[in-house]
């Protein structure tokens, strides 16, 4: 199987999402346009598991390509947008990470640079480029699992938000990351 049918038929059965979504509006600065102010604390965090859960079913996904288990989603309103995972290793490239492959859909299914209103959730912290295209892509919130305490950029080596960049994101770390961490273990003890 291709995978673009892979990672299609994994988005297929996380479209219906059962929580309530946070509001995007048209106007205002892309950081301030996901609206949580209606949604309770525990929708919130059901919803960012449910989506983390897709991201992780991606990241499963891409151990069968030999890859380092990581996979990312767009998420705008209630909708998947992009989702993608590691593609080092199979399309040969040094860029193919989730995050700056699933940003690069975004772009395109957008019709535009900025990301107003997306949530990107990641398996694992972002590395220096991922991080690099989030600022890039003005992405208002990020979402992530497993830490990365070796090359992490969100308070793994570094933390992004503590640099006097102009775009302001906000961050929830630690979601399902035990099980992102497992993936990624399984992945590194079959290597040895
Ligand atoms: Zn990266």
């Amino acid at each position: 199987m291709n995978r673009e049918q892979i990672i299609s038929d994994i988005v297929s059965l996380y479209e219906n999402c059962p929580y309530p979504a946070p509001a995007v509006h048209r106007r205002g600065k892309p950081h301030t346009t996901v609206d949580f102010s209606k949604i309770g604390e525990s929708d919130k965090t059901a919803r960012d598991e449910y989506y983390m859960r897709c991201a992780l079913d991606l990241a499963a996904a891409s151990l069968e390509f030999g890859e380092v288990p990581v996979g990312a989603v767009m998420v705008r309103g209630g909708k998947i947008v992009a989702a993608d995972f590691n593609g080092r290793e199979s399309e040969k490239n040094a860029l193919y990470h989730a995050e700056v492959a699933v940003i690069g859909k975004t772009c395109r299914a957008m019709g535009g640079w900025r990301l107003p209103g997306c949530e990107l959730y990641v398996t694992l912290e972002p590395c220096i480029m991922c991080t690099g295209a989030i600022f890039q892509a003005r992405v208002p919130r990020l979402i992530f699992g497993a830490a990365d305490p070796k090359a992490g950029f969100f308070g793994g080596i570094a933390n992004a938000c503590d640099m006097p960049l102009n775009h302001k994101i906000n961050v929830k770390s630690g979601v399902l990351a035990e099980e992102a961490s497992r993936l990624l273990e399984e992945f590194f003890t079959k290597k040895r």
